[in-house]
């Protein structure tokens, strides 16, 4: 594990939960802002809206903000008590909140701990700008990754699996694609987007997903697997 001078991760269901981050999150949300509503259900319909409106977003047709209230104003039940004003407000409560959830997966610290005895260490996020670098502090590697080695999308414009984003963090990490390796637990945003730089790839295949697996990328589990492939590398 020597070779590589730069380990980056992906951050969203890589390094924690982020599906039962976000679902507690927004049903606190609801608990408190509106509690005349079934947390559940409610939490249901924000959601089927959030699949819907997150991939528009991504092609860009519809900026952050618009993403936000539309996961409520277009939704025919939530938008008879949601207008855009509060869609704004449970935004704003929601990340004021959303910190209690973050849970690292197993073995996070002790993996970063390692590492970064040897190792340039970075994350490669798709997302917005605002929430990411809260992530990072909650799950308490910020410590092992500085905010300058937090490359996101929203900020530098370009989004996995696109190039640019890779070539844009081996750039700021100082390093050539091939002295670099990278985690995540997208096949087609991570491991493959990251395969074609020239980076190494990690793929963390959580749910055991059986598609084809291009043989340079290997596969692991379960991040805490990390340690030990890379030392057999
Ligand atoms: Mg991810």
């Amino acid at each position: 594990m020597k070779r590589y001078k730069a380990i980056c991760f992906d951050l969203d269901d890589t390094l924690y939960d982020s599906s039962w981050h976000y679902e507690q999150g927004v049903k606190a949300t609801f608990q408190t802002l509106h509690p005349e509503l079934d947390a559940e259900a409610a939490f249901r319909l924000v959601k089927e809206r959030t699949d819907q409106l997150w991939p528009i977003f991504e092609e860009g047709t519809i900026d952050l903000a618009e993403y936000r209230r539309l996961r409520f104003v277009t939704d025919p039940v939530l938008n008879k008590v949601f207008d855009e004003k509060m869609a704004d407000a449970f935004h704003a409560h929601y990340m004021s909140i959303a910190s209690n959830y973050i849970r690292p997966f197993e073995g996070l610290a002790e993996t970063m701990e390692e590492l970064t005895k040897k190792h340039q260490l970075a994350v490669i996020t798709n997302g917005p700008a605002d929430a990411q670098w809260l992530k990072m502090q909650c799950l308490g590697i910020d410590s092992f990754i500085p905010e300058d080695r937090l490359f996101i999308s929203g900020i530098i414009g370009a989004a996995k699996p696109h190039a640019a984003i890779f070539h844009h963090a081996l750039n700021e990490l100082g390093v050539e694609p091939h002295e670099a390796i990278h985690i995540g637990d997208s096949y087609p945003h991570d491991a493959e987007g990251a395969l074609a730089v020239g980076m190494d790839a990690v793929w963390l295949n959580r749910n055991g997903s059986v598609r084809d697996v291009h043989p340079q990328v290997r596969v692991i589990r379960e991040l805490k697997e990390l340690l030990p492939l890379l030392k057999a590398c």
